[in-house]
Order: structure tokens, then C-alpha cells, then sequence
């Protein structure tokens, strides 16, 4: 599975430092069947990307609704930008969060 992973980010670099993500890049923190949660961390300048929780049973199968996020493919692609600002906006929610929400 790692293997697998490894391949979900081997054409992104660091942000900061633009060098590419290798194996050890990439820490599985917990892996359960259809599961995995990743911390990604830069090698080489040490910036901390804060963890992805990949949802999928095989990334080779392409489902839409088993993979949390698409790198590669899809018209509009979700980038791992995107991926990281999901992640800073979730991470950054407080009590404050309704006022996110759409007002009707
Ligand atoms: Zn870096």
C-alpha cells in the first residue's frame, strides 16, 4: 500500500523548496481497510504538510467516491493545494465555524 501512496504524490514537490516528496517523505500514521491517514513532511527543508486521510480500496481503481482526492485526472483536477487548504481551513475552524456557512 505504501508503494501505492508513493505514487499518489510522485509528481508533487515541496511548496516551499520545490524538491520531490520521496518514500520517506510520506508517513502512514494509521492504515485500515479502504483507509489510510498520511503525514507528509518535506525531506529536505522540513515543512510540515499536516496529514491527508486517503479514502480508497485500490488507487488503480479509479472510483471517484473511493478516492479522497485526484491528482492526475478529471477535467478539474483537485490539486494538493487544494488538498492543503482544506485541510488549514478544517484545522483552523473554531467556534466561529457557522459563520462559514452560507446565509440564507
Ligand atoms: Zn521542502
Amino acid at each position: 500500500m505504501k508503494k501505492k501512496i508513493k505514487t499518489l504524490f510522485k509528481n508533487l514537490c515541496c511548496s516551499v523548496c520545490k524538491s520531490d516528496f520521496d518514500e520517506d517523505s510520506i508517513q502512514i500514521k494509521r492504515e485500515e481497510e479502504g483507509l489510510s491517514v498520511v503525514h507528509l513532511e518535506c525531506q529536505k527543508c522540513g515543512k510540515k504538510f499536516g496529514m491527508a486521510f486517503l479514502g480508497f480500496s485500490n488507487i488503480e481503481v479509479k472510483n471517484e467516491d473511493d478516492l479522497a482526492f485526484e491528482v492526475q485526472q478529471g477535467p478539474d483536477p483537485i490539486s494538493y493545494d487544494d488538498v492543503i487548504d482544506a485541510h488549514r481551513f478544517i484545522r483552523d475552524l473554531d467556534e466561529h465555524w457557522a459563520e462559514y456557512l452560507p446565509k440564507s
